[in-house]
């Protein structure tokens, strides 16, 4: 299983869209979540309030201008030949998520995050995967989706590069690791791999799969 912005993206797409199209306010929201003072639900719900005109054309407009590491493509084709299970863990909204992956010609892949939908001119965010006991209390639980999929699998390996990735990177079976992630992981003593694209996960993971 894969996080999606930064690690699939090339950029954090949400952060980049709030932080082009909302209005003034968005940087003390986003203040007081790495404050701690709201969680990430409060935080992707009052952003989104503050972008005016919130529109499926704005989102395409905004999705056009997002990259993802290309050698995912490549990537999951290959996983998909030997037959593993792949999904996107992500504090994300699918919404995005999958219009960016259509952008690669990528569809069907399985992803566990926040939902969006547009009602109207109004975009409803919900939280379907988020756990009451989650230490985050984030919009996703991935600590919550391994434990889930660890009941079901045998083996998780687990891809990421940011703080949404901390409570799940203690519960993989084997860890892909860089950026913030890759130094959380150096003090805490979490062993993992450190990868820059998917072309070095495939490249490591080739002998195990
Ligand atoms: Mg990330
Ligand atoms: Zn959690």
């Amino acid at each position: 299983m894969s996080d999606f912005d930064g690690t699939i993206t090339t950029k954090d797409g949400l952060y980049s869209f709030i932080e082009t199209y909302a209005q003034k306010g968005w940087e003390k929201v986003e203040q007081d979540w790495v404050d701690g003072k709201i969680n990430s639900k409060e935080c992707l719900t009052e952003e989104f309030k503050l972008v005016p005109n919130l529109s499926e054309e704005l989102i395409s407009e905004f999705i056009r201008t997002l990259s993802i590491d290309e050698s995912f493509v490549d990537f999951y084709k290959k996983i998909v030949e030997k037959n593993v299970d792949f999904y996107i863990v992500s504090d994300g909204i699918d919404y995005f998520i999958n219009r960016i992956l259509k952008k690669y010609g990528l569809e069907n892949i399985k992803i566990i995050s926040n939902h969006g939908e547009f009602r109207g001119e109004f975009f409803e965010i919900s939280f379907p995967n988020d756990s009451q006991n989650c230490i985050n209390n984030a919009g996703t639980c991935k600590c919550k989706v391994i434990s889930d999929l660890k009941k079901e699998y045998e083996k998780i390996i687990y891809i990421g590069d940011g703080v949404s990735d901390y409570c799940a990177a203690g519960k993989a079976d084997v860890l892909f690791a860089k950026s913030r992630l890759l130094d959380y992981c150096g003090k805490k003593g979490i062993k993992c791999l450190s990868y820059n694209t998917f072309e070095d996960i495939l490249f490591l993971l080739a002998p195990k799969i």
